[in-house]
This record gives structure tokens, sequence and C-alpha cells, in this order.
């Protein structure tokens, strides 16, 4: 899942010379998937999967929640919280 990446944009920096900013595809108030990709639970080194409401990192091992404050993710295990189980995945059978 790399296609959006920087490719063409060599060859149009060298005509326009940064004076123009390519749009960003993404919305700017989300976390970058590629930002994702290198972020990891400082406790199990797993990858972390993002919330929406309220914006935040979870691990889906250690159930640990890190807040995002101004786009930025809190990696921080004092900041963490740990969720509780769900119940509704709880279920016999
Ligand atoms: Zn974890």
């Amino acid at each position: 899942m790399s296609s959006w990446n920087a490719a063409g944009l060599r060859s149009s920096a060298d005509t326009i010379r940064g004076a123009a900013i390519p749009k960003i595809s993404y919305n700017r108030r989300m976390i970058a998937k590629d930002l994702l990709d290198i972020l990891v639970c400082p406790v199990c080194k797993k990858p972390l999967e993002l919330r929406q409401n309220p914006e935040s990192l979870r691990c889906g091992q250690c159930r640990r929640v890190y807040p995002i404050r101004d786009n930025i993710p809190v990696m921080l295990v004092d900041e963490a919280t740990i969720e509780p189980a769900q119940a509704d995945q709880n279920r016999t059978g």
C-alpha cells in the first residue's frame, strides 16, 4: 500500500522548485498511515490500531490505549490506559 507515495514529486519539484505544496490526500486531522506503520507498543513492540472516538492508539496485545494529543501520539506507558476486556467478545462457544 505504498502507491500514494512521492512518485513524480521529484520531477515536478525540478520545475516548480517548491513553489507549490502538493495536496495531501489524507485528512490532516488523522494520523498518517505511514506513521502508524512505524509505531509499535513500547511494551510489547506490537503494531497499534488507530481508534477514532476519541482518537487514540490501541495495542491489541496488552490493550493499552495511547492518547493522541494535537495529532501527536503519546507513546508513554505512564499516559496509556489499559482497556478492560470487551464484554461482547466474551461469548461462549
Ligand atoms: Zn502492548
